[in-house]
């Protein structure tokens, strides 16, 4: 950050920021999978005016998607990212239904799962544990993994009957899920990221038969496409990226900066 003022001085106007976790007030509320909690943002941008945009980072890729993705053109998109649990936000013309506080869309912690299940965010039954490594391992008998991202990589490439039976059973939560969701927000499109594209791409079949399965009749002639993400991991970048620019770019802030002595 420091280093970033010496290069461009005055000229700075706005400071983007993805955040793996649960955001709300510019404070970190709680990063479940890194058991952080209330981890204050503002010193990032300590001793200076510069407005702290921050943004968890599956809400930050969804806007990216909206804005030149996979979803682009779309009015109400929903992107969902599997990582360890999974992310999401709904998008309405570009911008994220983030809640009254920026904490919305933690799509991974509603009880899509099994109830037995305590989850690390304090739920039980959250659909995070259904969708994931730690899913997987679950389903093959084996201990969580302490990389549950690595580990569902390494099971997406086995060949063997366990692994292809773990992985559609897993690749049916998400498609489950999603049906939920469509139902809930009734987007024009879905678009998937991270584990999602991989997890569907290897169970087609079941992915796509618990989706249709747990849509509402009405939604089945024409269910919204659900589109692989057209952004890789860059996606937050480029969503944090598009919120600072539409944060610069007010009439306000305009005025504002054509003003030399703001
Ligand atoms: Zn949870």
């Amino acid at each position: 950050m420091e280093h970033t003022r010496d290069l461009y001085g005055d000229r700075l106007r706005a400071v983007g920021l993805a955040v793996a976790g649960t955001v709300r007030d510019n404070h970190l509320t709680q990063a479940t999978t890194l058991g952080w909690a209330q981890v204050d943002l503002s010193p990032l941008v300590a001793g200076t005016a510069l407005p702290l945009l921050a943004g968890n980072d599956a809400t930050l890729s969804g806007v990216a998607e909206a804005r030149t993705g996979a979803a682009a053109g779309a009015g109400t998109a929903l992107h969902l990212i599997v990582e360890v649990g999974i992310g999401g936000t709904l998008i309405v013309d570009g911008i994220p239904a983030a809640g009254s506080t920026g904490a919305g869309g933690e799509y991974g912690h509603m009880p899509f799962g099994d109830r037995a299940l305590h989850c690390p965010c304090g739920a039980r039954g959250c659909w995070d544990l259904e969708v994931d490594g730690r899913a997987l391992a679950r389903r093959l008998g084996e201990p969580e993994p302490d990389d549950p991202y690595a580990y569902a990589e390494t099971v997406l490439q086995r060949q063997d009957k366990e692994a292809s039976g773990a992985v559609a059973t897993v690749a049916a939560a998400l498609g489950s899920g999603i049906a939920g969701l469509v139902n809930a927000h009734d987007p024009d499109v879905v678009t998937l990221g991270g584990l999602a594209i991989p997890l569907r791409a290897a169970a087609h079949m079941s992915f796509d038969e618990a989706y249709r399965e747990g849509l509402m009749a009405f939604h089945r002639a024409e269910p919204p496409p659900i589109l692989d993400s057209a952004h890789q991991k860059d996606g937050a970048l480029r969503g944090a990226a598009a919120l600072g620019l539409d944060h610069i770019t007010t009439d306000a802030a305009i005025a504002t900066w054509a003003d030399p002595h703001s």
